[in-house]
């Protein structure tokens, strides 16, 4: 049986920047049906590693990520919950001279752009984390830094938008959009038929399909990060850890579980289906002795992967269809999208409600690839 809708907004994919649209758009007063064809914050939003950093990223994503920075402090009074964020600070490692240069440059460029970075020599490193590796000869901090649990957050915005009067269909896999000049016409198993006058991709490593329905192609590729996670520990990690080079992180959470990645896992947006790599697994665990010796002999209890879209410039697509008006994007977060989330939802509320957003999303146009 065919069920009709017709709100303001049809937003494809629950995922966190999905959800924080469709609780944005409420706040602004537009009717909003989400449809995602799993479960809300189940796809790469619930599965990731649970890095809220700025440190590190590319500069033209700072301000979008400062902005965001800010909603995480908030997040009890928007959706009710604080999805275990901490503000434990992030420390990125140098493991050699090359690498302490690396950092110097990247701490005066991202003062420019309002991010404050303390770099660390080797002693003062010694001192301040006396469990770290002996190759680790300095570090740069970004106390404002933080991690959080990536299974709350998107599911805790889901309930807050649907709270806030969002329609949100879960197992609801679109399988066509059009649009008709004036309308979008959007279709999903079960006979749900969806018209909107507004439009949002917000399909995470599907994206580029749904963008190509609108002659939109990008391209996205798949990337699936393998993740792995020890038994509960005495806690000591008391922050984020990344290192130069990014080929492994690790955080370790209140319960002292150790969580860390580096390298690709295996992933498949046809099959739907990622998983992690052994071979990569092993390197990872001893990159991870390496920096931190105390976790020898740690038994891992779970690795994982999943399956986010990743741009070749590793910055994400925001904004305006090329070809199509008042279809948006928002899409290939190249493995750091879980932070961006909540601004990416109230930028896209605002390209609807206000036609223009006060943050500076001109690099994510997706026009840089015509
Ligand atoms: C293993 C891993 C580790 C990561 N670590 C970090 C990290 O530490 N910090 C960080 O900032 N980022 C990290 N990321 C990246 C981050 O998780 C993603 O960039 C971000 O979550 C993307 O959010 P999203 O809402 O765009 O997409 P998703 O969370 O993937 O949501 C997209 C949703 O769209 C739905 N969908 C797709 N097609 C359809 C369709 N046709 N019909 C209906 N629904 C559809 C999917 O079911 C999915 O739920 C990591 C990613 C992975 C995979």
């Amino acid at each position: 049986m065919t069920e009709r809708l017709r709100p303001d907004v049809a937003i494809i994919g629950g995922g966190t920047a999905g959800c924080a649209a469709a609780l944005a758009l409420r706040k602004r007063g537009l009717s909003v049906v989400l449809m995602d064809k799993g479960y809300c914050g189940a796809g790469a939003s619930g599965v990731n590693f649970g890095g809220v950093r700025r440190q590190g990223r590319s500069l033209v994503e700072l301000p979008l990520a400062t902005r965001s920075r800010a909603i995480w402090d908030r997040l009890p009074e928007l959706v009710g919950e604080d999805g275990e964020f901490r503000a434990t600070g992030h420390v990125k490692l140098a493991r050699s001279d090359a690498d302490m240069a690396v950092l110097e440059t990247y701490a005066r460029n991202a003062a420019e752009w309002g991010l404050d970075l303390k770099l660390i020599g080797p002693n003062a490193v010694r001192d301040d984390y006396p469990w770290l590796g002996r190759k680790v000869v300095g570090a740069s901090l970004c106390l404002d830094d933080g991690q959080a649990n990536p299974r709350l957050v998107g599911p805790a915005f889901a309930r807050a938008a649907r709270r806030a009067g969002a329609d949100i269909r879960e197992l609801t896999r679109v399988e066509a959009a059009s649009f008709d000049g004036e309308t979008f016409d959007v279709r999903a198993a079960g006979g749900l038929v969806v018209t909107s006058r507004w439009l949002i991709n917000v399909a995470g490593a599907w994206a580029g399909q749904v963008a190509d329905w609108f002659g939109d192609g990008a391209p996205v590729q798949t990337l699936s990060p393998n993740m792995v996670v020890t038994e509960p520990l005495p806690f000591f990690i008391d922050r984020s850890i990344g290192v130069c080079g990014g080929d492994i992180y690790v955080r370790q959470v209140d319960r002292g579980n150790v969580v860390f990645g580096g390298g690709a896992g295996w992933g498949d947006i046809e099959l739907e289906r990622s998983r992690p790599l052994t071979a990569t697994t092993e390197a990872s665990m001893a990159k991870l002795i390496d920096l931190i010796p105390a976790l020898r002999g740690a038994l891992v209890i779970r690795s994982w992967s999943g399956l986010d879209g990743e741009m070749p410039d590793h910055i994400p697509v925001i904004g305006a269809s090329l070809t199509i008006p008042r279809l948006l994007h928002a899409f290939g977060f190249s493995g750091h999208g879980f932070q961006l989330g909540p601004a990416v939802g109230e930028v896209l509320s605002e390209l609807i409600v206000d036609g223009e957003t006060p943050t500076d999303i001109k690099a994510f146009a997706l026009a840089r690839f015509r």
